[in-house]
């Protein structure tokens, strides 16, 4: 039997080494006596994990020596003023990025806050108009998830080209861009995509075809060693807070792949965490000194 030398996808190395790039940027800018880039986070409710990503996010923006601004607002905040907010954060000259923190409240429409975002503050890359150009290949705010994940294949010179991917997932934010990055006709892209969802008939057969997996589809541990072929390369995007009687907060993270049994038979593979929740923070703060720079 063949058993391939395995090697960890290291988030937490590559997501450093994007921050000091751009930690270094923003010193040129200070020297210069320039603006730094200024990213606005909205925060709705207190949703346990939310608060995390979003602390996070605002800590990291601290980390490279950008300006930042946490908006709070209570689970209950209407609509109308959520969209009022957004619109005064997209006429404010001094906000570069603007990130709403998903998931919503019910009561509030999903679509309409990603719609009001203008496209040129829409850091997460979430607006139908970012989502367009990046279909087509052109420059835009490439979502953070995807775009990280990129980043973190390129660091590793994970070859795409000819490749067959399959995407487990089709959310808008996550499995739908991976399928069109990972298809592009590029240097990240020029892969065959299976893109798999909650319908997909056969789903092992496919996924034990696929030199490249990207596991998205927030089901603790569901890949397993018999879906995944040897020498596969597996990126776990899942982030699960599963109870765990054993552990101090009283649960723990899991990701969508049963990491125990699938690492052995990968050539690559991303832990969680360690592994694409970095980078989806490094690929927001790129995303942010771009619409900086583009900004002015
Ligand atoms: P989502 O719930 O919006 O979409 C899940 C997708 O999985 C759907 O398209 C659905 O059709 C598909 N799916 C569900 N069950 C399936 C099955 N049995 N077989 C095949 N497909 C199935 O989720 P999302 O927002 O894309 O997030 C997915 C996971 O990624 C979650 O765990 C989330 O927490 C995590 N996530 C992580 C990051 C990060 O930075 N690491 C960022 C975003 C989301």
């Amino acid at each position: 039997m063949y058993l391939c030398a395995m090697q960890i996808l290291d988030g937490k190395i590559v997501a450093q080494s994007v921050k000091e790039e751009l930690k270094q940027k923003v010193d040129l800018l200070k020297q210069e006596g320039k603006k730094t880039p200024h990213l606005a986070a909205v925060l709705i409710g207190n949703n346990g994990a939310s608060e995390t990503y979003v602390a996070s996010k605002v800590k990291t923006c601290g980390e490279i020596g950008y300006e930042s601004t946490l908006i709070r607002f209570d689970e209950s905040v209407s609509e109308e003023e959520l969209l009022k907010k957004i619109g005064d954060l997209n006429n404010d000259s001094t906000v570069d990025g603007i990130l709403v923190q998903l998931p919503l409240p019910k009561h509030i429409s999903e679509e309409k806050v990603i719609n009001t975002i203008a496209a040129e503050k829409d850091v997460d890359g979430f607006h139908p108009s970012n989502i367009g150009k990046m279909v087509q290949g052109q420059p835009s705010y490439i979502p953070a998830t995807p775009y990280g994940i990129l980043l973190l294949m390129q660091h590793y010179n994970i070859q795409t080209k000819g490749k067959h991917a399959v995407v487990i997932g089709r959310s808008n934010i996550v499995g739908r861009p991976m399928s069109i990055l990972l298809s592009q006709n590029n240097s990240t892209g020029n892969c065959t995509v299976t893109l798999c969802h909650s319908h997909t008939h056969n789903l092992k057969t496919l996924c034990l075809q696929a030199d490249i997996i990207v596991a998205a589809l927030g089901k603790p541990e569901f890949l397993t060693a018999d879906m995944v072929k040897e020498g596969a390369v597996v990126i776990d995007v899942g982030i699960t807070r599963v109870d765990d009687a054993t552990k101090k907060k009283g649960y723990s993270i899991k990701g969508d792949v049963h990491f125990e049994s699938v690492a052995p038979k990968c050539s690559f593979i991303t832990p969680v965490p360690g592994g694409v929740g970095a980078m989806t923070i490094a690929a927001l703060m790129k995303n942010t000194y771009l619409a900086a720079t583009n900004h002015r």
